[in-house]
């Protein structure tokens, strides 16, 4: 965290919509979790009681000696319990008579689809399990997979968890030093990829990437590769294998590992807030535990919904709620390849509508990216199987809400707009609405169970409530992270930044009732005049405008004011910048927000530098903008 961020404490929160919606009333009725306040207060009061009874819906092949144990910062769960998470993803449904029910469908940019059952599923997983022992993978070895979202990297997660080992997923969409950076801080063995990736209709050759990240890395004794070209791409023996070949050659059974409850399940790196990617590693139990009360809780997930996952398995989102949760749920999920707004931007409402799906999980940049294309397109769909429409990844501009509850969810006639707050640090949601409680637009929601969340100052000083401080995380929660693979000193300094405290590297605002706003990173924190405000205010207050769909604002040195703010912004179709508008946008700045916050300059742009997950790049803007020399960015770009 830079000096620039949390000095004393304090962010300003400027903007207020003081608007609640209840929630559908069928929804909140039929919810599995009714009574909020009882099961929060349970969850904190007696941790391990709570915890241990969400254990005991799932399968142990031995039962825990203890529930939860902390030796400062370290923390385990379910010490002595051995379970093995894919047992209860598969085995344990194709026992409760769900093998022929679909686990997966599966779509490709061009249409073409894919249904497994879980009875197939766990045929599938038990031979690419198989498959890779035969390679010589071994229990707690590391198996990088740069795989694009298809059902074999999906099968091989799920084949490393089965037999011990450890995945280390790298988005397939990362360059080549990024993949060499992971595969060599994770001394990955075994590499498995496939030889192209399908994007906006165009093939990306990934194959070639991990040929170029692995040369002269002579500890990489194999890479098993998809092959989806025709004509098929040329292997290379003996380090190249094909997936296929080596899967099929496999028997269909392959008992789960027995593991330990805090054995690790995968490291997956994220940009953390230094920009130096940080391999974060979760666990078998805690995290299978944990990640499946909220699929069952938050998402509400019932045996007769179809599921809409919009991530990447690159991403925790991914790993969460495309793969385990929602298998451990007993869940259908559907998933699909490539950008969601090709071949047209109304892709997904078709899917919708086809699938009739009930419950979508997606980030606030693709509803930006929806609304921008206007009410017309999803309209002419029908979207009234939607009950739940969830969203993490970014803060969720009131507009933004306002846009998917309207159009998405008919005002509440079907549907629901439920924000969550979470990192890859955290395995699944913190902060949420859930389907029993009013939404706040503009506000994530309430801690979910188990969630002690506090806004505090540098010191570690809870602040008053609607004072904008640090989000920090108190108590260890199942699937919280266990350590930084490799690297034990960086995850005690993430509990060491604040006292007796996880901080998240976030800024944050509780309200009075215990509502919950994220603002922004605290490294983007603003700083105007001695007002911080968190660029999430701004950003929204130019996107609540009807001629701007996205924003993001900056703060650049200022000799009188210390900071003056630059915000970029995308106009929405049919509009077209010029210097009226910037005039109009900062009068409309000023009345929603008021003259502290009115940017000093607004730059129409055609598109906004992201992450590859689609968080807007506020470093690199300023970076550009105060010109300095970003050299290599692609730590920035993770
Ligand atoms: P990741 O690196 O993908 O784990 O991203 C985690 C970060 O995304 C969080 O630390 C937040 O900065 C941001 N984030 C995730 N969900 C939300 C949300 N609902 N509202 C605001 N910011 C969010």
């Amino acid at each position: 965290m830079t000096d620039s961020s949390i000095s004393t404490g304090e962010i300003s929160q400027l903007l207020q919509t003081g608007r609640e919606v209840p929630p559908p009333a069928p929804l909140a009725s039929a919810a599995r979790l009714q009574d909020y306040d009882t099961e929060y207060r349970r969850s904190i009061e007696d941790p391990e009681g709570f915890w241990a009874k969400v254990a005991k819906e799932l399968e142990w092949f031995r039962p825990w000696d203890r529930v939860f144990e902390w030796t400062y910062p370290t923390f385990r769960w379910f010490i002595g319990g051995q379970c093995n998470i894919t047992y209860n993803c598969l085995d344990r449904n194709v026992q409760r008579g769900r093998k022929n029910k679909v686990a997966y469908t599966w779509l490709g940019e061009d249409g073409t689809e894919r249904q497994v059952t879980y009875g197939q599923l766990l045929d599938m997983v038990a031979r690419t399990a198989n498959a890779l022992r035969a390679l010589g993978v071994e229990r707690g070895d590391r198996v990088v997979v740069y795989m694009p979202l298809t059902l074999e990297g999906v099968v091989t997660m799920l084949a490393c968890a089965r037999i011990g080992a450890v995945h280390s997923v790298v988005y397939a969409g990362f360059s080549v030093q990024a993949l060499r950076s992971r595969i060599v801080d994770a001394q990955a063995r075994v590499i498995v990829t496939a030889d192209i990736g399908f994007r906006r209709g165009k093939t990306v050759e990934l194959k070639a990437i991990v040929d170029e990240a692995i040369d002269g890395l002579d500890f990489v004794a194999h890479v098993v590769v998809h092959r989806r070209a025709h004509p098929q791409t040329e292997l290379v023996a003996p380090r190249e294998e094909d997936f296929e070949e080596l899967v099929r050659r496999q028997p269909a059974h392959c008992p789960a590992a027995v593991m330990e409850a805090e054995d690790p399940l995968y490291v997956l790196y994220t940009s953390g807030t230094t920009g130096k990617p940080k391999g974060v590693v979760h666990v078998h139990g805690g995290y299978m535990v944990g990640t499946y009360y909220h699929m069952t809780r938050f998402w509400d997930i019932k045996d007769d919904d179809v599921f809409f996952c919009t991530s990447d398995i690159g991403w925790v989102v991914g790993h969460s709620y495309i793969v385990y949760a929602p298998l451990l749920a007993g869940a259908t999920t559907v998933f699909r390849e490539g950008a969601i707004d090709y071949p047209h931007p109304a892709v997904a409402w078709e899917v919708v509508e086809r699938y009739r799906i009930s419950v979508i999980f997606t980030a606030p940049t693709a509803v930006r990216m929806f609304m921008r294309h206007g009410d017309e397109l999803p309209e002419r769909h029908d979207l009234r199987s939607i009950r739940l429409f969830t969203c993490a990844g970014e803060p969720l501009n009131p507009e933004a809400w306002e846009w998917a509850y309207r159009v998405l969810c008919g005002s509440g006639e079907w549907g629901y707009v439920a924000d969550n707050w979470w990192q890859t640090e955290t395995g699944g949601p913190c902060l949420g609405t859930l389907p029993v409680q009013a939404a706040r637009p503009a506000k994530v929601g309430k801690p979910l169970p188990g969630v002690v969340a506090d806004v505090v100052d540098r010191q570690g000083r809870p602040l008053p409530p609607d004072k904008g401080g640090l989000l920090v995380l108190r108590k260890p929660f199942p699937h919280l992270f266990r350590t930084v693979f490799g690297d034990p000193e960086r995850y005690a300094r993430d509990w060491g930044q604040v006292p007796n405290a996880y901080t998240t590297g976030d800024v944050g605002v509780r309200d009075a009732d215990g509502y919950f706003t994220v603002v922004g990173r605290a490294d983007d924190v603003l700083n105007v005049a001695g007002h911080r405000i968190g660029t999430a205010d701004v950003e929204s207050a130019l996107v609540s405008h009807p001629a701007v769909a996205e924003a993001a604002a900056i703060g650049r040195p200022d000799p009188l004011k210390g900071e003056n703010i630059k915000a970029f912004v995308i106009l929405r179709v049919g509009h077209t910048g010029s210097p009226e508008l910037e005039q109009v946008l900062k009068d409309h700045v000023r009345h929603t927000l008021g003259p502290i916050a009115i940017p000093d300059e607004i730059a129409f742009a055609d598109k906004l530098p992201k992450t590859r997950s689609g968080k807007i790049m506020r470093r690199l803007l300023k970076a550009i903008e105060l010109g300095i020399d970003t050299g290599d960015t692609s730590t920035l770009e993770e």
